[in-house]
């Protein structure tokens, strides 16, 4: 089955893609169309986010869509940057490594969590399929390594003494926020495209 990753962003899609593979969708990056959709993120949430994301490529492509909604939560910040964090301050991601350890110069507790809500919307049925994780972890003092985007130089996930940039993505692939969103919302698709598959079929 195609589904249609409502993001240009390649890292999201590579992560996804080969996830997804083993329970028989094809993704399709959302980069390669035409016009890909901007949508604006308008939602007071992740999960509203990545509905927002999924149905607007949906009602666009006419496709089933996939989309993530991901942020960095810093509790000194009050969980700033949060559904913020890819446009908290003009720029690329290393300005925004740079406004973030400059925020954190004076705390103590340097404690974050990276988020991951990933959303499926089926259009020809009206159906969405909507998971949610988390990776818990600490804020470095400065930018370490080179792999990974965002936030990745600066985020040391619990258990390790280096960033996401530094461990790289077989790391990451196993322990992220969006690894185990993927990993949760595989299981919840196999009946949903065991369902879908059957009714197209059917038509
Ligand atoms: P959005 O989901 O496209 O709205 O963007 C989420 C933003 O959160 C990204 O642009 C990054 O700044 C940050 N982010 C989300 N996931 C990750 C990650 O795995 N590593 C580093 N930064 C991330």
């Amino acid at each position: 089955m195609k589904i249609v990753l409502a993001s240009e962003n390649k890292n999201k899609y590579y992560e996804i893609k080969k996830a997804v593979e083993p329970i028989g969708i094809e993704l399709i990056f959302g980069g390669d169309f035409e016009k890909p959709l901007q949508v604006e993120e308008t939602g007071k949430n992740y999960k509203e986010n990545a509905l927002l994301k999924a149905k607007a490529w949906a009602s666009s492509t006419g496709l089933s869509t996939m989309s993530d909604d991901s942020g960095l939560e810093v509790f000194a910040l009050k969980g700033l940057p949060g559904i913020h964090s890819a446009r908290i301050v003009l720029g690329d991601d290393s300005n925004r490594n740079s406004w973030l350890l400059n925020a954190m110069k004076e705390k103590t507790d340097r404690e974050a969590r990276f988020v991951s809500c990933i959303a499926v919307f089926f259009p020809n049925f009206e159906k969405t399929v909507i998971c949610e994780k988390y990776c818990y972890g600490t804020l470095a003092t400065s930018v370490r390594g080179d792999a990974g985007f965002g936030y990745d130089p600066i985020f040391i996930p619990e258990g390790y003494d280096k960033t996401f940039a530094e461990l790289g993505d077989n790391v990451k692939r196993k322990i992220s926020h969006r690894a185990l969103a993927i990993k949760g919302i595989a299981e919840m698709l196999i009946p949903v495209i065991q369902y879908v598959t059957e009714r197209t079929l059917d038509d």
